[in-house]
């Protein structure tokens, strides 16, 4: 047997109005994921545990059966693995934005505008020339999304994610040291977010910006600390030979370079809208066509950016794209196969468009395969699969239901 996991980012709902009080997965025009519910079988997970945030990183490690209560480290380690940056034991790394902070010291944008990775890359190695030693480097990532790594620090500092403060004075949301012990690592962030204020004001990169009219990266900010989790590899927890992560977003392939999966870059896959299903597609099938390799996990981000916008229409579009130019074709071409392939079709976690954000309810799934006993669930949907012969699944039921 060999296994596909398709992950609809954010696909759960709520039930909406002026869609009849259905969810935009009830309201989709979706053949496929239906006809896959009536032959296999439902059940809803639970991905995000009790006092855990609804992160897509959090619920995604979920899925594949990590108990992120104990495991979570942060987001700054995953995208460090996605990197291709080692970390360490013992070793601290950190998500580090470059933002914008105004002239009266407030926070105006997180992403300094979503600066280009040209222009950050050359700020982040003047930091590195500056700031960087044998126990703090500064790695270039994409766009505002760089990285900190501080050797020998105690990583338990609270950090405020500047997205969540635009407008705030800095000076109340500066890095703290939750115990005693991290003091002086806390310490250290703010003397360089201080620093980094002085060196990247009048940098060239941002003289030209301000010309423009553009926001400038005068600042780094420092968040989700973290070491490298301690994640054993998926096929030390379930029977898999080779495994294989396809997907557009660093946090994602950072779970599965953890988990000891490969990871495969499909071109013109943006996690938007536009995003190149056709190229993920084939790379799934590809990667199933190969002996070795007996799981895929195939990420697709695009309904969950709808759900952010609250755009219910679009999220039915993109729930739609996903039935047609994903699961239709996979479904029939793996029916193909050699070797049965099953079939896993879940969200991380709910993004409703009410809300537009994610939350931490518990998310329809769906298993297929052509020898599965079906159960009484005839369509793919949040009420129905709560009917499904699952029942409520928590921790790692899911991935080793699935995998066996
Ligand atoms: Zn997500």
């Amino acid at each position: 047997m060999k296994y596909v996991i398709i992950l609809a980012d954010g696909m759960a709902d709520l039930p909406i109005e002026a869609l009849g009080n259905r969810t935009p997965l009830e309201a989709a025009y979706t053949p496929n994921m239906d006809r896959l519910a009536l032959k296999g079988r439902c059940g809803l997970l639970h991905t995000v545990p009790a006092g855990l945030h609804p992160g897509s990183e959090v619920a995604n490690m979920s899925v594949l059966g990590y108990d992120v209560a104990r495991l979570y480290q942060g987001r700054g380690v995953l995208e460090a693995a996605s990197m291709g940056v080692d970390v360490p034991t013992g070793t601290v790394a950190m998500r580090c934005n470059l933002i914008s902070v105004s002239d009266n010291n407030r926070i105006e944008n997180h992403s300094a505008g979503h600066i280009s990775t040209e222009e950050a890359t050359e700020l982040i190695d003047t930091l590195q020339k500056e700031l960087g030693n044998d126990n703090i480097k500064f790695y270039p990532g994409v766009s505002y999304r760089n990285l900190l790594l501080v050797k020998g620090a105690d990583a338990r500092v609270e950090c405020t994610p500047p997205h969540d403060v635009p407008g705030a004075d800095i000076d109340t949301v500066l890095p703290c040291a939750a115990v005693a012990d991290a003091d002086v690592f806390a310490e250290l962030l703010r003397d360089l977010i201080s620093k980094s204020r002085t060196i990247l004001e009048n940098h060239p990169v941002n003289v030209a910006r301000r010309k423009l009219g553009k926001y400038a990266a005068n600042c780094i900010w420092p968040w989700s600390p973290g070491y490298r989790p301690a994640m054993a590899p998926l096929k030390e927890m379930v029977p898999i030979n080779k495994g294989v992560v396809i997907s557009a977003v660093d946090l994602v392939f950072g779970i599965g370079i953890y988990a000891g999966l490969a990871t495969i870059r499909v071109d013109g896959a943006t996690g938007l809208y536009d995003t190149n299903y056709e190229g993920k597609l084939q790379a799934a099938l590809k990667a199933l066509g190969d002996n070795d390799t007996d799981f895929v996990f195939l990420h697709i981000e695009a309904s969950d950016e709808a759900g952010h916008e609250g755009d219910a229409q679009l999220k039915i579009k993109t729930i739609e794209n996903l039935d047609r130019m994903i699961v239709g074709p996979l479904a029939e071409s793996v029916a193909c196969m050699p070797e049965p392939v099953r079939i896993a079709i879940l969200p991380d976690h709910p993004t409703p468009c009410s809300i537009r954000t994610h939350t931490s309810d518990p998310v329809p799934f769906l298993i297929y395969d052509p020898d599965i006993e079906p159960d009484q669930t005839a369509v793919f949907s949040e009420k129905e699969a709560a009917k499904g012969v699952y029942g409520e699944l928590f921790g790692d039921r899911f991935i080793k239901i699935f995998i066996t």
